[in-house]
């Protein structure tokens, strides 16, 4: 064996050694991103704070039939009020899950997480829904998560029922009409503007409550789908910031969200 294979060998040894271990199959126990949604009194009252401003901003947006958070929706006077809101770190805290699941991520590691767990709610969510329906306000859930058949259940949909099943442990009732699936209708898809179109058909939409900036904004990530064309950029999602800039914190109120996101897919 010549020195030239010899020294192939060994630096392919040691390209293989680096790549097994540049991938943790956990997060790292200093994650500051993990360690600050599951230890710091900030995050906490930072989600108490943005849902107390929704909160308070419920009846001026219920009073005010003229308005709505979904851009281009008009003569919707007459239709009944609803909020939307995300699932994940925005209803349901997945901080215990984040921190404990064997990369990489599958929505079926979450999917059987939350069959064995007892779900933990974002704080101050149950206050700002409880005060929503008080008010006379639809609560719409619509997540990405997906619906899909696993090979070795009957469920067509197992996802939605334990979606449904996490919200109703947080204390918060929920009807399977208000849950929404990627997936779960053909035109569903992982892009969230259709979903919002189509609540907006019979609802004057107040309010989007998200983590994530694609929970607000249309075609806004990397991996994109219909109805949208091209993926986003990091400089088309800086451009969306100014151009949605009168709805955050005035109808649209994103919370932290640095576990996981659209945004990891523009470093
Ligand atoms: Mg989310």
């Amino acid at each position: 064996m010549n020195t030239t294979r010899i020294a192939a060998m060994v630096l392919a040894a040691v390209m293989t050694a680096g790549c097994a271990t540049d991938v943790p199959t956990h997060a790292p126990e200093d994650d500051l991103a993990h360690l600050w949604v599951k230890t710091s009194a900030d995050y906490a009252a930072l989600t108490r704070q943005i849902y107390g401003v929704a909160q308070r901003d419920l009846e001026r947006f219920v009073a005010d039939t003229s308005w709505s958070a979904i851009p281009g929706q008009t003569d919707a006077e007459h239709l009944p009020p609803a909020v939307i809101l995300d699932v994940d770190e925005t209803v349901i805290n997945n901080v215990s899950f984040q921190v404990s699941f064997e990369r990489p991520f599958s929505d079926r590691k979450l999917e059987m997480w939350d069959r064995e767990h007892v779900a933990e709610p974002v704080p101050g969510v149950v206050e700002f829904i409880t005060a929503a329906r008080e008010a006379g306000v639809a609560t719409f859930f619509m997540t990405n998560r997906p619906c899909e058949k696993y090979e070795d259940e009957t469920e067509q949909c197992p996802q939605k029922q334990t979606v449904i099943d996490g919200i109703r442990e947080l204390g918060i009732d929920v009807e399977p009409e208000f849950v929404m699936l990627a997936l779960e209708r053909p035109d569903w898809t992982g892009e969230k503007v259709g979903r919002r179109l189509t609540i907006a058909e019979n609802y004057r939409v107040i309010m989007v409550i998200g983590d994530d900036f694609a929970d607000f904004v249309p075609c806004a990530r990397k991996r994109f789908h219909p109805p949208c064309t091209e993926p986003a950029t990091r400089a088309s999602r800086a451009a969306d910031v100014d151009k949605y800039a009168e709805y955050w914190g005035n109808g649209w109120y994103i919370l932290p969200g640095p576990m996981h996101g659209s945004w990891t897919r523009f470093r």
